[in-house]
């Protein structure tokens, strides 16, 4: 039994053709399984419990194609920081797309599986540390109820790969809603011509936005549509200390999804600037930048749907940068809605705005971790810091507990509000490294204990999370430093 239960239906191989490169994925030497997601299986109506182990990572590493698989490397371009690029996947093959009991439709891609007609210089491989980085990193996400591409299943090549040394070569199965990017509508704008700018138009309104098929305008109201999910993501990303690291228009995808895992990683002290990348050199993609690029990105968006939006191309211009003016509002209405939420208002507050910037202010002078100082004040245990003694913190504790008081919806639905905009755990980088560095070395104890608990950030009841996974980096440890994983 070859097939776990792929209900495979090939729409984007419909695209015109310029859009993709078939290709099969390079035979693994000796594939065996290192994880499945079963309750990621089971949710997409799969079946692994039939299949044997090496049946499975027969499977899960490309070497046995489930049926109705037409495996293709998707085309794109893209700006990477800043910078104009045709790109295309290039370790990475979509087997295609399968429907799901509920009537979803999921991308089923194989990261690692060998080189495609994109790969340029690249060997199409990956490693087993960023494969098993990118598996944590994406179901902690989803977790944090952020809308993510997700991991099905990493499985070891049984070959090396090789970089500055050889390292255990690895397949991530992922899982997303589809991987049509900012960087898609880019490629088929450089190819400048109109039927295949169109035919990627209503595809996509098809597969993500079916109510905006009949729009007046419906370039236009995708350009909008894309800006409102752009906001809603990075708002997530801001209210859970993320920083993506990467945040190229290869890297935006048009669903609203965060994708790819690379050198993303999570603040601990709360500081704007905050940048873990090794390469992001200038702090492009820093926490407290990262809604100017998005609002970049989007600008880029409307450049490539420029003429699908009007036949003049001053019009077009004119639309478009109409709806690109709202982004800012839009951002700022969102996450002042989000930061009420992690402090417990149900809605606006005269002086919140101020109360909040203050509060961050403060977190940022004296260097204080982000998560914790609104574990604490959701009333968790927390591990002590003595920052939260100051007196600048006592102060401005009060005040915030006498704006409470004089919210409607008094203090003990705040608390509940406040416990689930606010995560008790996040992936802290001392952890996560650790976990994969014991991984590596044939211990996946660690990983999935800390999988286990990132699936659960936001307990209902003051369940003991252990200090360790709710404490910052030891003092010491260093400065972080995130790499590609390419
Ligand atoms: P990323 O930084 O993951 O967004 O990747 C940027 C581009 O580099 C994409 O076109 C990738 O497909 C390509 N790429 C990354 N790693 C490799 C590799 N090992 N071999 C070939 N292409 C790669
Ligand atoms: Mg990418």
């Amino acid at each position: 039994m070859n097939n776990p239960g792929f209900q495979f239906d090939n729409s984007y191989a419909g695209l015109p053709e310029i859009f993709y490169s078939r290709v099969r994925p390079t035979r693994a030497k000796s594939p065996s399984m290192l994880r499945l997601n079963s309750g990621l299986a089971e949710a997409m109506g799969l079946d692994f419990s039939s299949m044997s182990p090496s049946e499975a990572a027969e499977l899960l590493s490309g070497n046995a194609l489930p049926e109705g698989a037409d495996p293709l490397a998707q085309a794109y371009a893209g700006h990477q920081f800043g910078h104009f690029t045709m790109l295309g996947d290039g370790r990475a093959i979509l087997m295609g797309e399968h429907l799901t009991p509920g009537g979803g439709r999921l991308d089923i891609q194989f990261k690692g599986s060998g080189r495609t007609a994109f790969s340029r210089g690249g060997d199409g491989r990956a490693a087993v540390k960023p494969m098993l980085r990118e598996y944590l990193i994406s179901e902690a996400m989803h977790g944090l109820r952020i809308p993510t591409t997700r991991s099905l299943a990493v499985v070891l090549t049984g070959e090396p790969v090789f970089r500055e040394t050889p390292l255990k070569g690895a397949v991530l199965t992922r899982v997303a809603s589809s991987h049509l990017r900012v960087g898609t509508f880019q490629f088929a704008a450089m190819h400048g011509q109109m039927d295949v700018l169109e035919a990627l138009l209503d595809y996509t309104l098809k597969r993500h936005y079916p109510e905006l098929q009949n729009a007046d305008n419906r370039a236009l109201a995708l350009l909008e549509a894309v800006m409102d999910r752009f906001a809603a993501m990075v708002v997530n990303w801001m209210r859970v200390g993320f920083i993506h690291g990467v945040m190229n228009t290869d890297n935006m995808a048009l669903s609203g999804e965060t994708i790819d895992y690379g050198p993303c990683a999570f603040m601990d002290a709360y500081d704007p600037s905050t940048v873990f990348s090794s390469i992001d050199h200038r702090g492009r993609y820093a926490y407290g930048n990262q809604p100017v690029i998005a609002g970049w990105n989007l600008a880029r968006f409307a450049e490539a749907l420029l003429p699908l939006i009007h036949s003049d191309q001053d019009e077009s211009v004119r639309l478009a940068t109409e709806v690109l003016e709202r982004f800012d509002a839009i951002y700022q209405d969102r996450w002042l809605q989000m930061m009420r939420r992690k402090l417990g208002f149900t809605g606006p507050r005269e002086g919140d705005e101020d109360l909040i910037s203050r509060l961050l202010d403060w977190m940022h002078r004296n260097g204080v971790d982000y998560t914790n100082t609104f574990n604490r004040l959701a009333g968790r245990n927390v591990p002590d810091a003595p920052s939260w003694e100051d007196e600048e913190f006592q102060n401005w504790k009060r005040e915030w507990q006498a704006m409470l008081s004089g919210d409607i919806a008094g203090s003990g639905n705040s608390m509940e509000i406040m416990k689930a905009a606010n995560p008790a755990v996040i992936p802290r980088n001392h952890l996560v490294e650790s976990a994969l560095e014991a991984a590596d070395n044939g211990d996946i104890a660690p990983f999935d204990k800390l999988l286990a608990i990132l699936s659960d950030p936001y307990p209902s009841s003051d369940r003991d999370l252990p200090d360790e996974f709710m404490s910052p980096a030891p003092d010491g440890s260093g400065i972080y430093r995130t790499f590609c994983g390419t």
